[in-house]
Parts: structure tokens; sequence; C-alpha cells
């Protein structure tokens, strides 16, 4: 058996019976028995319990890049970490991911989820997504629009969920660069350079985050419901300070901490695990958490916002019990 332990950044206690590090040669895939788990970084995952199967770490390393007359191509490995690509990129004078700085995690998961930050979303910079099917070990080449990417969701979550290993990412980064600093605390930048937006993301995000390397947690425990135009409006009788973001003209999507926070479930504690004090959408792993009591909150939590305000929560991490997923 092999620890998974400090392979998730929650950090329960839990084992695999086999861990697989591939860097870039997928071909033992074929071999390999269900159940399988594909791994990045762990920052989106959370092993309930042993897991009876192969976990296979993706740890391919290498980028290269090209300069075209209005954009940069950056073809990017999975196992590469995330934030040191962002800093790459901002050292190397190629600017637009900055308000992307300082989310854990692998390049080849990031666009797993289409993962998103004050105002930014990947999808705005991926060319492509290479991948092989574990089945036949084929290799795929998926355009931008067939990656389906929607918010924290992609075809790799849905139809694709588990059928293949992502490789490459391929990223076009325009040379003009526009700032997007209308989201939240940046909107206090006028003006503002990418060295400057980049610098302000850091530290929004230290001051306000949870560090995994202090206490064990996956970010955001829930996604931020969608509701419709209809139902947000009779919730506003009742909560008339129920902040909402526009998303499309019949629905809007509403704050999941907001909703926490109103039940009085900030700092609430179930054995090792605590909803966060400040962060109520992060739920943390003291170290001496289980699988059980994460669940036992996770579904407090939901059932609480399901019969208050009519509102499903959705687990924005992977649950992952001894065959592979589970449902909250
Ligand atoms: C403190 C903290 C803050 C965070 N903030 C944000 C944020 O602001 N925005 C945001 O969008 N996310 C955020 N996240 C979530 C997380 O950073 C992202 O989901 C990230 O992309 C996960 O990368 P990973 O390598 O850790 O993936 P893992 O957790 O290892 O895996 C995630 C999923 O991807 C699959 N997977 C991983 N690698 C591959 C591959 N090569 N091929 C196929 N499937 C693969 C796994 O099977 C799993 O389903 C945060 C997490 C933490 C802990």
């Amino acid at each position: 058996m092999h620890s998974l332990t400090p392979l998730h950044t929650f950090g329960l206690s839990a084992r695999s019976k086999k861990l697989i590090s591939v860097d870039n040669d997928f071909s033992i895939l074929k071999s390999i028995d269900a159940p399988l788990w594909i791994l990045g970084e762990g920052s989106n995952c959370v092993f309930l319990e042993d897991f009876d199967g192969t976990v296979i770490k993706v740890d391919s390393k290498g980028k290269t890049i090209k300069e075209f007359s209005d954009y940069f191509q950056l073809t990017v490995n999975s196992g590469e970490n995330w934030h040191q690509l962002v800093c790459f990129c901002m050292q190397n004078g190629i600017f637009g991911l900055e308000n992307l700085a300082l989310i854990p995690g692998s390049v080849g998961a990031a666009p797993i989820q289409n993962i998103g930050a004050y105002g930014v979303e990947l999808n705005q910079f991926i060319k492509q997504v290479v991948c092989i099917d574990i089945d036949s070990g084929e290799q795929q080449v998926l355009a931008n629009e067939e990656c389906k990417f929607g918010y924290r969701d992609s075809i790799f979550k849905r139809q694709l969920a588990g059928k293949v290993i992502i490789t490459q990412v391929v990223l076009h980064i325009p040379k003009r660069w526009q700032a997007c600093n209308h989201y939240g605390e940046l909107a206090k930048l006028k003006q503002p350079s990418p060295e400057q937006i980049f610098a302000q993301v850091v530290a929004i995000r230290q001051a306000k985050l949870p560090d995994p390397k202090d206490i064990g947690n996956a970010g955001s425990f829930f996604k931020n419901p969608l509701v419709s135009n209809k139902h947000f409006a009779s919730l506003q009788c009742d909560w008339p300070d129920l902040p909402c973001y526009s998303v499309d003209h019949n629905s809007v999507k509403v704050p999941a901490a907001w909703l926490i926070d109103h039940l009085g479930l900030k700092g609430k504690q179930i054995g090792g695990i605590q909803c966060h004090p400040s962060q109520p959408l992060v739920l943390t792993n003291n170290g001496t958490g289980s699988g059980a009591e994460l669940l036992e909150m996770a579904r407090h939590i939901q059932a609480k916002v399901e019969s208050t305000f009519s509102i499903h929560l959705e687990n924005e991490v992977n649950l992952i019990g001894n065959k592979g997923l589970v449902k909250l």
C-alpha cells in the first residue's frame, strides 16, 4: 500500500494499492486495471479512505514557447506547476495570466475545471488540449470549442471524465494586453500594470485563503450555485441583502459563502474538520480529520442551505472513496 496523505492538499489519511508516477511515457496506461485515479497535485481531490486501485501521478515536465506576430504560443506538459508557469510568463513579458496567479495545482488539471479567479478564466487562453485515451492509448487533440468550457466545467468533467489523461495544454496569449481589474478588490487599482495586478492577486490570496501547507484544505469546497431569476427574486423578499452576480438573462450566481455564513456555520467543527472561521466556503482538516467527518460536515451544510434557501449546493472538489468518485 502507498500513502496518499502527502499527495492531496486536504491531507486525510489514505492509501492506494498501487501508485505510479508517469513522466512522458504514457504507454503503461493500457496495462492498468480499474479502478484508476489520475492525480495532478491533489489540490482538488480528497481521498476519503483507502483507494482500492491504482493512482497515476502525472509528472511530465517541460514547455516550449513560440512567438508569432500578435500572440505567444505556449505548449506546456501536464506535470508543470500552474503558478510557476504564471511566474515564468511574468518574467518573460508574456502577460494575461496574472489574475490566475497562485491557483494551486498542475497545468494538466487546469482545463478540467477551467480554473478561474478575479474575472479571468483559463479557457480565454486555451487553443488546444492534448490527451491520451486511456483504453486505446490513442492521442486526441481537442480544440478550444470541443472542450465545452463553462464555469468550473468542461468536457473533461463530463463525457471524458476518467477516460483521458491530459498530456499537454497549448495556450495562445495575445501580445495586446488588457487589464482585467473590475473584479472585487482589484477594482481599486487604477490603470494597473500586469505586475501590479499579479502582486495584488498574490497579496489578496495570501491574506484571505488558508495555505494548505499550514492547514489541510482543497480551496472552495462548494461551487457558487446558479439560481433562476424568479427564484432569486423570491429569496430577495426574505433576504434583501443576498448578493448575486449576473450570468445570463435567466439566471444569477449566488455566493455559496454568503449562504453558509448566513446560517451561522462559520467555524463549525465536526471532529478534526472545520468550516473555516473567516472563509466559510473552505473546509479544513486540522490533521486529525477523517473522511466520515468531512462527509458529515459537507452534508450538514448542504442540508441546511437546501432547507433554508431551496438551493442545492454541489461540491467543487472531487471526493474519492475506495472505488472512485463519491456523491455528496
Ligand atoms: C487553497 C486553494 C485555492 C484554490 N483556488 C482556486 C481558484 O481560485 N480557482 C480555481 O479554479 N480553482 C482553485 N482551486 C482548485 C484547484 O487549484 C484546481 O482545481 C486545480 O486545477 C487542481 O489542480 P491539481 O493538479 O491539484 O488537480 P488534482 O486535484 O490532482 O486533480 C483534479 C481533477 O483533475 C484530474 N486530473 C488531474 N490531472 C489530470 C491529467 N493530467 N489528465 C486528466 N485528468 C487529470 C483528476 O483526476 C481530478 O479529477 C484551489 C485549491 C486550493 C487548495
